[in-house]
């Protein structure tokens, strides 16, 4: 493969000194495909459906070293215990949950850039990245809440 097709998080991979094997690539554009959140076994399913020779081991493993990377996230959602992997685009993923039903509403824009040279110069940490979570009643659930008290 060469250099120039390779996605940016690919790169962040090479550049972090790990070989960027199939399993690995695989895994990676597998999440970038996906988009949003997805579990390790809707990965593995479309993992195997482009490569049924890569075994569910390396995509928990490629899994881990992404994760350790930051580029990809695993988070809870309905206190759930399989993990719903999300990439950090830039290093941030920032979401509303809503605890009624479970519904998850992305956003872009979380304006902590500052807080994050706050905290790196206050706690002496480098930051790769911040996932934010916000849990509240989506606009559905907040109307039907309201018409049951009508
Ligand atoms: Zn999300
Ligand atoms: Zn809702
Ligand atoms: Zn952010």
């Amino acid at each position: 493969m060469s250099n120039t097709s390779l996605s940016p998080r690919a790169q962040r991979l090479r550049d972090a000194g790990h070989k960027l094997t199939n399993a690995r690539l695989t895994v990676l554009g597998v999440v970038e495909r996906g988009g949003g959140h997805l579990t390790s076994t809707e990965i593995l399913n479309r993992v195997n459906a482009v490569d049924a020779r890569i075994g569910r081991a390396s995509v928990f493993r490629a899994l881990d070293l992404l994760t350790r990377l930051s580029i990809i996230r695993p988070t809870y959602i309905d206190s759930s215990i399989t993990p719903t992997y999300v990439l950090l685009p830039d290093g941030h993923h920032h979401h509303v949950i809503c605890t009624h039903c479970n519904r998850v509403i992305e956003f872009e824009d979380c304006g902590l850039s500052k807080l994050a040279a706050d905290l790196e110069r206050r706690l002496h940490v480098q930051l790769s990245g911040h996932l934010l979570e916000f849990y509240g009643l989506c606009d559905r659930c907040s109307a039907q809440e309201r018409s049951a008290f009508n």
